[in-house]
Parts: C-alpha cells; structure tokens; sequence
C-alpha cells in the first residue's frame, strides 16, 4: 500500500460508494487518513441496550425501525413509537405528546437517543428521549469497533457521512489503513523545530491520535496540529506569491502633489482623514520599482471608490520610463493620455462595472481623459463628441476598444472578469484595482504580467468585514489598508429586532415610507421551499415563497426576485430594473451582499436573520445606507432564543463590520462560520483562526522560513504541499 494508491485498488467499492467518495473528493489512501472525525463519541455515556433496566438515564445508539404515530387509546394523546436496535438488544421507545418526534428520523436511520428507561406493561422503554444526533456511526457492539477494545480509546470518531457512505465505513477504512503501518512511512513535511516550539505532536502520531486517539488530550493536540498546519501552508504559499510578485519590475509613478491636489478638491465631497491616508500610503507603495500588493479593507459606503479614482489619476498622469515625446498630430483630447501608465479596474459584476464606469466619468470628465468600459454585453468609451445629458459616453465596437487599449489611448479601462481575457492586452498596464473579490489568485496575476516583466501594482478592495486572525492568513501577500471612518453626515441605520407579533405593525410603517417612493429589499435564507435535507425542522423562509407572500401584503407595489440561480443576464436584468424603480421590493438571497447601488432603496428586511452570520448582516444592511433619506433595518428573527437575540443585538451595539466580524467568530462554532465556502478554509482551519495565538506563531513560523528559502529548496515535500495549496485556493 502506497499513500498516493487509489483507494478502490485496497477497498472493494460499490458503485454508490463510488460516487459518495467522489463528492467527498477522496481518492487516495492519504485522502482518507486526513478525512478527519467531525467529532467523538464518548464511550463511557453510552450504554448497551441488553444492560439497561428500569430508572435508568442512558444514551443508546441504534438503529430505528417500526416506526409509527398514533394516538392513545383513552386519552387521544398523540404518540410517536419506534424500536430502537444496537445489536445487543432492542428496546420500544415511546413519544408521549410527541407524535411530531417519530417523524423527524427514517427507518433505518442510526440515531443517538439519550432518555429515561421506564417499564410498562411490555416491558422496557425509552420514554420521551431526546433525539441527540441523526445518522451517527453505528456502534457495533459485537465487532472490533466497540466491545473489547473499548477500554483503549477515548471516544469513537464520528465522520461526516454522505449518501453512500456511513460513518463506520469510514472508521473501518482508516483502521484498516492504519493497521498496515503505512503512517510511519509518511514523511513528516514540518520542520521539527517547529513542532517541538509548539508542541505539536508529529505526523504519524498525529494522524494515529486523530483517528484512535486514547485521552481527549490526545484528540486535541491531533487538531491542534492539523489546524495549525492548515494555516500555517495557507500563510507560506501567500507569502511565496508575494515574493514572486515583489521580483517583478514595475512602472514607478512619480507623484505631482498640486496636481492631485487639485483633483481630489474637485470631489463634491471632502475625503475622510482615513481615505486621505490610504492614499498617501498608496501613493508611496507606487513610487517604488517593485510592484504594489495592498488590500484596502473598508464597510460599504466608506468611499473606497473614490481612492481609486484618486490613485488611477495619479497613475495615469505618468508615462512610462524612456517613452518618446507626446505626438503632436494627436488631438486634445488624445494629447492629454495618449502612451501614458494605464489603469484596470475590474467589478465582480456588470452592474458594478458600469457604476463605476458612470462615477469615473464625472469625476474625470474635466480632464479630458479616455475612460472604457468593457462587459460580456459591450463597450464604452467616453468622452465623445456625440453626448448627450443622458449619456455622455458611446458604445463602440470590442475591436476598436481593444485596440485602443493595446496602443494606449485608453488609459483607464473598467470592467467585469472580460478584462483579463487573453485578448486584453495593454500596452503600459501599470495599476490593477480589483474591487469586492475575495480573492485575485496567482495565475490571475501572472496574467497581468507583461512580456518584459513589468507586473501592475495591484489593489484589492474589498467590504467584506472579516476578522484579523482571518486576514492575517487569508491575505498573507498583500498589506493592508483600513477605511475605518464613514464619510460625515451620514445618519446611522435604525436597526430592530421585529418579533412574531409586531410583523403586521413593521409591514404598516414600512407601507408609509413606500407611500413616499422608498423601495424595499427582503433577504431570505433560502431560494426554493422546502428544503429536503432538513424534513422536519422549522424551515427558513424562501425567496419563492416570500415573493409570493409579499404581493398579498403589498398588492400595489411589484416585487422582484433574485438569488445565485440565475444567469448572470438574468440577475443584471432584475437589478437594472430595481435600480430604475420598475420593481418596488425585491426578494433576494444574500447575493444582494457584493456593492449594489440603489440610493432610493432605504428600508432592508432580513427573515430568519438570526441564520446569518453578523459580519454578513452588517454587509446586507449596508445596502440600505446609500442616501440621504433616513434608512431602517428589520430583522426578523426565525427562532427567538436567547442567544440569537443576543447576538442580533449587537448588530445595533457595534461600531463597524470588524468588530462584528470578530464578535461572529467568537461566538460561533468554528462550522458555523463558512470557511470553506468563503474562503476555502476547512472547519479544523476554523478552529485555528479562533486562536490569535496559534495564527500568529503560523505566520511568525512562514515569514522566517520564505526570508531564508523562497523556494522552499531545503524543504522538499513542504514545496509539494504549498504548490496543492495554490491550486487549492484558485477557487474565485
Ligand atoms: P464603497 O466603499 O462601498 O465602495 P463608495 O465608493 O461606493 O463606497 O461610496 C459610497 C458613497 O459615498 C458614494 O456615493 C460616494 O460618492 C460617497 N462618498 C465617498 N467618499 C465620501 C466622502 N469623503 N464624503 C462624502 N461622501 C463620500
Ligand atoms: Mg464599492
């Protein structure tokens, strides 16, 4: 057995079983030794069926069957029976008023059970026991699994399952692994000195601890290794990418501070001390021969556009090193950029990009300099002698933008992931702004660097509010700049807590501010009812469903859908058609979150709000918060526990998204946070980024090893490692 075989060459594998460890993306024997326990059972809880009697409090694992409702004979109380099997015995179980209960399992699913054990008539049963878990690994009380051995382990893992493939397919797999000693042929990857500085146990013993381990203790040094090597190779490609960027030359952009002077006071507003710095900082970053890397953190609304219109003005005012004397045939309007430094500024979306196109047009149009637009539905250019009020730009062909972007009469060029096609190219491409994309990868990059070896400076932006532990892995290769400061005058969201019963009074107050011409947005936790995953739970509510629900409580106002399933056309379609009021209330998902711009839309529900996480509440409200009108917030929370409404309050409490961002993280569960949908980080990764300590000695530990061996020479299978983690990580 070799650690890269295939497994189906060491399991005989059924086709669905197959296919369950294609989703899980386990293919080799090493994937399957790092599939690790979502978490242990503790074997001391559980008890054996055929040792129970009567007055005991047990936890049972079995499997469930003979399941029915009915109701009691005399009383008419409704009740929900099964029996439940663990091969040592089989026990009733009974739901007194519970009927509900036997609903929420299947036959045949193996469940944790943890009740009372009464005796009736025929004998023993479970009476009312909670249901603890769903589809957890079977305990074999006869096999290998459990029984004998079972004074040597501290708990049994239990594996994430999917359909096909069950927890103790998984255990037994690994064991199996295990047993041919194959571990101890697993080279370890991190240095010694690093483990032995943390105390981290090493590869072998870790996986050993990890899969069988003996004390809890054991379990969480096993995750703490794995944690912190998840962060730890997350950090070293970031900062090997860095370095490789740093080698490449770059366009420096000399800075003339009474011209840009001028330009900034030509704002129709003032900049905030904190735009002020970032652009200063920035301004420096760009003087240098080697290219910018800087991400520009800031909340919605905190003006990241206008640095960088600011920054692109003074790129562009520059031309590049030994470039010949202007040609004095061009006109006035060429003259003034013709052959300069260019700038590309790419938005995640159609809509975004041709914002942006419309607020670049005003705040350069007094200099006479080409801007373009470029989307999967056409381009622009502006100025041109054929404006009007309305539109002061003109469509022209791809062709002719293209060309004049490759000679550089376009100097600044906007728009959606078309700009960085192949077919782009610039001639002197010396900024690149990426706005609301979490993250640019490495190949993205290399894309932007020229022939010669010039790379752009690049600028991330980015209004997602993520915590510092976070950022200090995630974007380990750029610097980073804060917006911390809201432009002056803005009035704050009234944000509240609606519940159950003051809905119909919230539907009312908004009915008059829609009177007034506001428009609305409702954030829903789902797109289509029901969800078949979750049968029997409460289900949150459904874009679908609310629209419909919406046009009888606002039968005079139209109401439009968005969510993640339609075509990008489809999407913009809706959004245009929001953003010019032919739709009143729109009914959408998160997908609302990524910068939209619709002032008029001042008033923001949010069903089931307590599903989402703060950081992300935050960012929905931070639509609403684009106009001078007064703008209001409604959650509406689903379930009104305790602690969701705890944290719902601190929505109201909290002065910016990053402090929400952390409070999130501190109060949620690492699985709860969506790390690997968001930023590619598993829950284990999670854990470490809860623990600044642990992130902090990561990066101390991938600085000093890329300072002394950028390319990882001396460190073989940890070059291996960061390249996988590259790949990984091309996921935007
Ligand atoms: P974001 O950081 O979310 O991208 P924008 O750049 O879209 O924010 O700016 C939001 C709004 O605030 C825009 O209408 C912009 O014109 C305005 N704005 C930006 N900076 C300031 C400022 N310093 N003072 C007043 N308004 C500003
Ligand atoms: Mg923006």
């Amino acid at each position: 057995m070799q650690l890269t075989d295939p497994l189906s060459s060491h399991f005989r594998l059924q086709e669905d079983q197959k296919k369950a460890l294609a989703r899980l993306n386990l293919k080799t024997i090493r994937d399957l030794l790092y599939y690790f326990p979502v978490r242990y059972t503790n074997v001391s809880e559980i008890k054996l069926i055929r040792d129970l009697v009567a007055g005991d409090s047990a936890t049972i694992y079995g499997r469930i069957s003979k399941l029915k409702t009915r109701k009691a004979f005399k009383t008419k109380m409704p009740m929900g029976e099964a029996e439940i099997d663990d091969s040592s015995g089989t026990i009733s179980v009974i739901w007194f008023n519970q009927a509900y209960m036997a609903k929420m399992v299947h036959e045949g699913d193996n469940v944790e059970l943890s009740g009372k054990v009464s005796e009736g008539k025929h004998g023993l049963f479970l009476s009312n026991p909670e249901l603890k878990e769903k589809n957890v690994l079977p305990i074999d009380t006869h096999g290998s699994l459990f029984g004998k051995d079972s004074g040597e382990v501290f708990g049994f893992p239990i594996y994430r399952e999917t359909r096909g493939i069950t927890s103790r397919f998984i255990y037994h797999a690994i064991q199996k692994i295990i047993k041919t000693g194959i571990i101890k042929t697993a080279p370890e990857y991190i240095p010694l000195e690093i483990l032995k500085k943390y105390n981290l146990p090493t590869l072998g013993t870790a996986l050993v601890w990890m899969h069988s381990p003996m004390t809890e203790n054991d379990a969480t040094a096993a995750r703490k290794r794995f944690s912190f090597e998840e962060v730890f190779f997350i950090q070293l490609a970031r900062k090997i990418e860095r370095e490789n960027y740093l080698e490449n030359k770059s366009f420096p952009v000399a800075v003339d501070t009474n011209d840009i002077d001028d330009f900034i006071g030509r704002f129709p507003f003032k900049h905030t001390e904190a735009q002020t710095k970032a652009i200063n900082t920035m301004l420096t970053d760009m003087q240098k021969p080697h290219p910018m890397a800087r991400l520009l953190e800031g909340d919605v609304g905190s003006g990241k556009t206008a640095v960088a219109a600011t920054l692109s003005y003074a790129v562009i005012k520059n031309r590049p090193p030994k470039s010949p004397p202007l040609n004095p045939l061009l006109g006035k309007e060429g003259r003034q950029s013709y052959g300069n430094l260019q700038v590309a500024y790419m938005a995640p979306t159609e809509i975004l990009a041709t914002q942006h196109f419309e607020n670049f047009i005003q705040y350069f149009k007094h200099t006479g300099i080409s801007v373009g637009l470029i989307t999967g539905s056409g381009c622009r250019k502006f100025p041109t002698k054929v404006a009007s009020a309305k539109e002061p730009w003109t469509t022209i062909s791809r062709a002719q933008l293209l060309k004049w972007v490759a000679n550089g009469e376009i100097p600044i060029l906007i728009g959606t992931h078309a700009l960085i096609q192949k077919s782009v190219v610039f001639k002197h491409l010396a900024l690149a702004i990426i706005d609301e994309q979490h993250r640019f990868g490495t190949m993205q990059r290399k894309k932007l660097v020229t022939k010669e070896g010039f790379a752009p400076h690049l600028l991330s932006m980015t209004a997602t509010p993520i915590p510092r532990t976070l950022a200090l892995t995630i974007y380990g290769d750029l610097d980073l700049s804060i917006l911390d400061q809201m432009p002056a005058g803005r009035k704050p969201i009234i944000t509240e807590i609606v519940l159950p019963a003051h809905r119909e009074k919230t539907y009312d107050f908004i009915r008059t501010e829609m009177a007034q011409g506001r428009q609305l947005y409702v954030i829903c936790p789902r797109i289509d009812e029901p969800d078949p995953e979750k049968e029997g739970a409460v289900q949150a509510r459904s874009v679908t469903a609310e629209a419909a629900h919406l046009r009888k409580i606002f039968p005079q106002y139209s109401v439009g859908i968005l969510h993640s399933k339609m075509t990008p056309a489809k999407k913009d379609e809706v959004m245009e058609a929001f953003s010019n009021h032919s739709i009143d209330i729109l009914c959408a998902t998160s997908v609302v979150e990524v910068g939209v711009n619709v002032p008029n839309a001042t008033l923001i529900i949010i069903e089931g709000a307590e599903r989402f996480g703060l950081a992300q509440l935050h960012q929905l409200r931070g639509r609403v918060i684009r106009s001078n009108h007064q703008a209001y917030c409604y959650l509406f929370p689903q379930s009104t526990g305790d602690t969701a409404l705890k944290r719902l309050k601190a929505l109201g409490q909290a002065k910016n998204g990053f402090e929400l961002s952390e409070l999130d993280l501190a109060l949620r569960g690492a699985g709860e946070l969506g790390g690997t949908k968001q930023w590619g980080i598993t829950d284990l990764g999670m854990e470490a980024i809860k623990n600044i300590k642990m992130v902090e000695a990561a990066r101390t530990e991938a600085t000093a090893i890329v300072q002394k061996d950028p390319s990882l020479t001396d460190y073989p299978e940890m070059k291996t490692l960061v390249d996988l983690k590259k790949l990984d990580t091309h996921f935007e």
